[in-house]
């Protein structure tokens, strides 16, 4: 196998994969991608898998979502069928004081060109039956839906292929160093190098951080889901909680707590769960759970994604966030185009490593 490349990306979750087909499809690029596991073995394996714009706020994050929502159906057209439904995004509020904050989302959201209508508890229900009568209203947008993850990946990795780029799983890097203006990759199968370098470690971004000498402010917040058993289509709509399948399952949750690496499903949370599930769909209490699973979100401390060069190291860049399902199209497109021109099409610049100001050299 070669040892030099124009370009490695360490990590081959959602952000990574999509990162190396982009770079992949003018074929002027020498592409490398490692993983110390394989494509799905990180968050981008363990994840609800919206599409989901609607409801993100400040508007210019909401807005960069719905960029990257925009590109799906091209992408499908280019590396195949990754099971993307436009299926529109319902987001219900249970009190009607609820209804006044939902009134100011839609406005702040349009300014942006998101279109958010706000809906009472009748529209709500004409189009999606199923949801409980408890609801004083929702939220809902045409331009959320969801995605395949398996498939996504798959085809991101089968189209880099394609286009010649390399992968090489289940080998960690376990040191970065420069040597004659090259990067030294080092892993536990030999050194690779090359002259551009891009960090998509997810949730471990901030351990790869060190090998370069940089923090990368960045959390793991574990996220706990349960899944039914197959159903027959009930939910046409991707609900801000809940989706169901294509093969009839219906993943349900969203918790959020600060632990680590730690992907074990615990009672408590699976309870409140599946008490969020009845509270929204009560015909869910009759169906039984046939498995539960955990992610690791990579959460910046803000919030919002990390891209673009890694101030101080010339030709490192980072892409790390939370949300890399949905913003995985939009991200590989600047990415290559940073990489390539030196320029993007959409202002990186407040998602820059440079914007935590508390960030020290630990180099
Ligand atoms: C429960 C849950 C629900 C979610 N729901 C949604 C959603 O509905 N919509 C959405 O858009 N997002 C959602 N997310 C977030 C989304 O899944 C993530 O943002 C996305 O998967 C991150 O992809 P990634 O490629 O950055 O990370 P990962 O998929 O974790 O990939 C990182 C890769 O880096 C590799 N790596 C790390 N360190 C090294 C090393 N030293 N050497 C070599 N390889 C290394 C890892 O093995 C891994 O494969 C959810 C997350 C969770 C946990």
């Amino acid at each position: 196998m070669k040892k030099s490349y124009d370009v490695i990306v360490v990590g081959s979750g959602v952000v990574g994969s999509s990162i190396a087909y982009h770079l992949s499809e003018d074929k002027s690029k020498e592409i490398l991608t490692i993983d110390k596991d394989f494509p799905l073995s990180g968050t981008s394996g363990s994840t609800q898998a919206w599409v989901w714009v609607h409801n993100k706020t400040p508007a210019w994050y909401g807005e960069l979502n719905m960029y990257s929502a925009e590109l799906y159906p091209f992408l499908e057209r280019k590396i195949g069928d990754v099971e993307y439904k436009r299926t529109g995004g319902i987001a219900p509020f249970f009190s009607e004081a609820d209804r006044e904050k939902a009134l100011k989302l839609a406005e702040k959201q349009a300014e942006v060109g998101i279109k958010v209508e706000v809906l009472s508890r009748d529209e709500v229900l004409e189009k999606e039956p199923a949801l409980s009568r408890n609801i004083a209203g929702a939220t809902y947008s045409k331009i959320d839906g969801n995605v395949n993850p398996f498939r996504l990946i798959e085809l991101f990795v089968r189209a880099a292929r394609k286009n010649g780029a390399q992968f090489l799983f289940y080998n960690p890097v376990t040191n970065i160093t420069k040597e004659n203006g090259m990067f030294k990759v080092t892993t536990q199968d030999g050194d690779y190098f090359s002259n551009q370098l891009v960090m998509a470690g997810g949730p471990w971004s901030k351990s790869l951080g060190k090998l370069l000498g940089i923090d990368v402010p960045i959390k793991q917040v574990r996220g706990q889901v349960i899944v039914t058993e197959p159903l027959s289509p009930f939910l046409s709509h991707t609900i801000g909680g809940m989706r169901q399948a294509d093969n009839g399952e219906v993943l349900v949750g969203y918790s959020k707590e600060e632990v680590g690496y730690d992907r074990r499903s615990t009672l408590d949370i699976i309870q409140d769960t599946a008490r969020m599930a009845i509270d929204f769909v009560p015909a869910l209490e009759k169906v039984n759970v046939v498995r539960c699973f955990s992610g690791i979100r990579a959460m910046p401390e803000d919030g919002f994604p990390i891209l673009g060069e890694i101030p101080g190291i010339e030709n490192a860049y980072i892409a790390a966030m939370h949300s890399g399902i949905t913003l995985s199209p939009l991200v590989g497109t600047v990415m290559t185009e940073l990489l390539s021109d030196g320029e993007t099409s959409i202002d990186l610049e407040r998602f820059s490593l440079k914007r935590f100001d508390t960030i020290q050299s630990i180099g």
